[in-house]
């Protein structure tokens, strides 16, 4: 018995219907593949049958461990969950459960990981989805593209081959609010990303609805960028300063002309308008103070509550491009 050289990671939330391809597609691989491989299925709270396939499989089929959150956690945290559990392999092929990321790709990514890179992503050239979230996507990438602190690729989401350090990496940080793919850019080393065109969803629906989009959006922004409160900051050095000069020439008025303004609308205007400005401000705070109230917790990520694993774990093999 050997260590696996590569272990798929499989974050999975009622996926009851796509289950049995999945299983399928990621079984030929092991199968006409050279490599050693194995997966690693995350069951995140699921409420179907998928908890039940998944233990079905782990038993019958040691390549397959099984892991189970104690309810759902949603997609980022089932990822950590795996990838605290990738003990052993080289690399790791994180993919969605709904055939969404072909894992058939896991040929040319790992030709890309043997020409020492330690990320290889994957960029979607075309996606199948429908049009207002493809715009969504798309607007929401180039704004990050231009405000967040390192460079996150656009389109380009957690189907990856990460290497076995950046998985200890990624381990060894406690950000309560994960934006996996930001995390990675993060990292660094030498990271590349190969085009491919993103597939319609296998069966099932999204599990991802717009709130659950929303908050991943937020974290992207938020963990990796100082830009909104930039922007705060100047837009009050902005008013201060045309309030100084409308001050002045009030001011001027009075002296010179003895004429005091009306402008009652005006000023109404003016108050109400800056009240919604400064919630917004606060409220732009108040999201990087909701993140160090909630890290300052030092909770765990996630709880695992079982786990199905039939393989003795051999010692890690050194990594295979040490640090340093
Ligand atoms: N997922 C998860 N927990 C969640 C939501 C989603 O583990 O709370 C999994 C889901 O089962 C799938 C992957 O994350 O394997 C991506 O979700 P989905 O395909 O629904 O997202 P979309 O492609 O619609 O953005
Ligand atoms: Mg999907």
């Amino acid at each position: 018995m050997s260590n696996p050289q590569i272990n798929f990671l499989v974050p999975l939330y009622n996926e009851e219907e796509v289950f049995a391809s999945l299983i399928d597609r990621l079984t030929q691989i092991m199968e006409s593949s050279p490599l050693t491989i194995e997966a690693i299925l995350v069951d995140d709270g699921s409420r179907d049958a998928t908890p039940r396939l998944l233990r079905e499989l782990a038993l019958r089929d040691a390549r397959f461990q099984a892991i189970y959150l104690s309810r759902n956690f949603g997609h980022q945290l089932a990822l950590s969950a795996g990838l605290s559990y990738v003990n052993a392999s080289e690399a790791v092929l994180i993919i969605d459960g709904d055939l969404q990321d072909p894992p058939e790709l896991l040929t040319e990514f790992y030709e890309q990981y043997k020409l020492g890179y330690d990320v290889v992503y994957a960029v979607r050239k075309k996606r199948k989805e429908s049009f207002l979230k493809k715009a969504a996507y798309k607007a929401f990438y180039a704004f990050l593209d231009k405000i967040a602190y390192i460079k996150i690729p656009i389109d380009s989401g957690d189907f990856s081959l990460v290497s076995r350090r950046v998985v200890d990496h990624l381990n060894q940080m406690p950000e309560e609010s994960r934006f996996l793919r930001g995390m990675r850019s993060w990292i660094g080393y030498n990271q590349i990303g190969l085009e491919y065109e993103r597939q319609e969803r296998h069966s099932g629906q999204s599990k991802y609805p717009l709130g659950k989009l929303i908050k991943l959006a937020f974290n992207g922004i938020f963990n990796f960028s100082e830009y909104p409160i930039k922007v705060v900051f100047n837009l009050g050095i902005l008013v201060l300063i045309v309030s100084i000069v409308y001050f002045g020439h009030t001011l001027f008025k009075k002296l010179v002309f003895g004429t005091t303004p009306e402008g009652f609308t005006a000023l109404l205007f003016t108050i109400i308008m800056f009240g919604g400005v400064q919630l917004i401000a606060l409220g732009l705070i108040g999201e990087y103070v909701l993140r160090i109230f909630f890290q300052v917790k030092g909770r765990p990520l996630f709880i695992v509550k079982e786990r199905i694993c039939q393989k003795v774990v051999l010692p890690p093999k050194p990594a295979a491009n040490p640090p340093g």
